[in-house]
């Protein structure tokens, strides 16, 4: 008699519960990141005649050359690096893992950070150690340096902005970070559009960084393409984990066509900003509200009774994230995406009126 599940799968990964995505259908939606804004209707119409013509009964374009020419511009890739994409940044996590699982290999994450980082190492058998941040999400220099002396991970994340905290990092304790390393430092620049900073321009300082990013945060999170870059003796080694046309014909045809004109997404994403900024104001204003300071495009907040005020906001229509009971220091924690100003409006409604109740 064949054999139950129990007796085949790892006991690690039948003691994972799900990752779970809620759906969010017809909800005011702000949980997952997402650029709110379509792209305008006469580059969809552009998109919609390109999709006509492309040649479905082929393989995609296997090294996706047309599309790394134009994210090597769009990126500002400095000269002498070398692009790997992926099926999203989720995809590039899960090479980048089981490239370094040797027996005993450590992944090295930050605390509070993507759940990614973790359960990924969790899928391929790697120990993923975890290190506190501040409980005003910053880095802990002594902290981390110290993890990196005792574990000597073979792979370090940073996320950079944070997720579900929206900070930068202190840059200098980053640098040390990389600087302290014995082996890869990858600064997952998923929330880029939405800060100023980025260590792309220190790829040449550090032999052992890699820079990471996604159009998924951007306003393509339906099409899954993330961007690995870094030195070419790295990339050539996980490029043999990539699976043959990872990147999908449709993928590359709309990211090159939409790339081309990025000034779109560019424009979007500063009004993203903006918004965000008359959030913060309006849900620090509201009493009982902590915020924390955002460089990306969502907000973590603390309230009390946050289970509550979920549950409360999701009864009017309103789609956020709880964190409460992931880690210690979210207690209380919930994170909203920034939305269409009639989106965020709608959200401040239905706390204000969860907060009445
Ligand atoms: N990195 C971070 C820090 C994220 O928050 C996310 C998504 N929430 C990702 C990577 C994954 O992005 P992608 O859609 O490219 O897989």
């Amino acid at each position: 008699m064949a054999k139950a599940p129990e007796e085949i799968i790892r006991d690690e990964i039948r003691a994972l519960s799900a990752y779970h995505v809620p759906d969010g259908t017809g909800m005011v939606k702000l949980d997952a990141m997402e650029n709110p804004y379509q792209l305008p209707s006469e580059l969809r119409a552009r998109l919609a005649r390109l999709i006509e013509e492309a040649p479905l009964n082929r393989y995609p374009d296997p090294g996706a050359g047309a599309l790394k020419a134009r994210l090597r511009q769009t990126l500002g890739v400095p000269a002498g690096m070398e692009l790997l994409l992926g099926n999203g940044s989720d995809e590039l996590i899960q090479m980048l893992v089981l490239a370094g699982a040797r027996p005993g290999a450590v992944v090295l994450g930050l605390e509070p950070s993507f759940t990614m980082f973790r359960m990924i190492s969790t899928f391929v058998g790697a120990r993923y150690v975890g290190v506190d941040l501040r409980e005003n999400f910053a880095l802990d220099a002594e902290r981390v340096l110290a993890a990196i002396e005792q574990h000597k991970p073979g792979l370090i994340f940073i996320a950079y902005p944070n997720n579900p905290s929206g900070n930068l990092f202190d840059a200098g304790t980053i640098a040390r970070a990389i600087e302290a390393a014995p082996g890869l430092v990858v600064i997952d620049e998923a929330y880029h559009p939405f800060a100023e900073k980025s260590f792309m321009v220190n790829l040449a300082r550090h032999s052992n960084l890699l820079v990471m990013r996604t159009l998924s945060k951007l306003g393509l999170a339906g099409i899954r393409l993330g961007v690995l870059v870094g030195g070419g003796a790295w990339l050539a080694q996980l490029d043999k984990l990539r699976l043959p046309y990872n990147v999908n014909t449709l993928t590359q045809i709309i990211a090159c066509e939409v790339l081309q004109h990025g000034q779109v997404l560019t424009e979007q994403a500063a009004a993203i900003k903006l918004e965000r900024g008359r959030l913060l104001r309006e849900l620090r204003s509201v009493a009982g509200v902590t915020t924390y300071p955002s460089d990306a495009n969502f907000i973590l907040f603390r309230i009390s009774h946050a289970e509550r005020v979920f549950d409360g906001l999701k009864q009017r229509g309103v789609l956020i994230k709880s964190l409460h009971g992931s880690h210690h220091l979210l207690a209380d924690c919930l994170r909203v995406t920034v939305g269409t100003p009639d989106e965020n409006a709608a959200f401040l409604a239905a706390l204000t009126h969860t907060l009445n109740a």
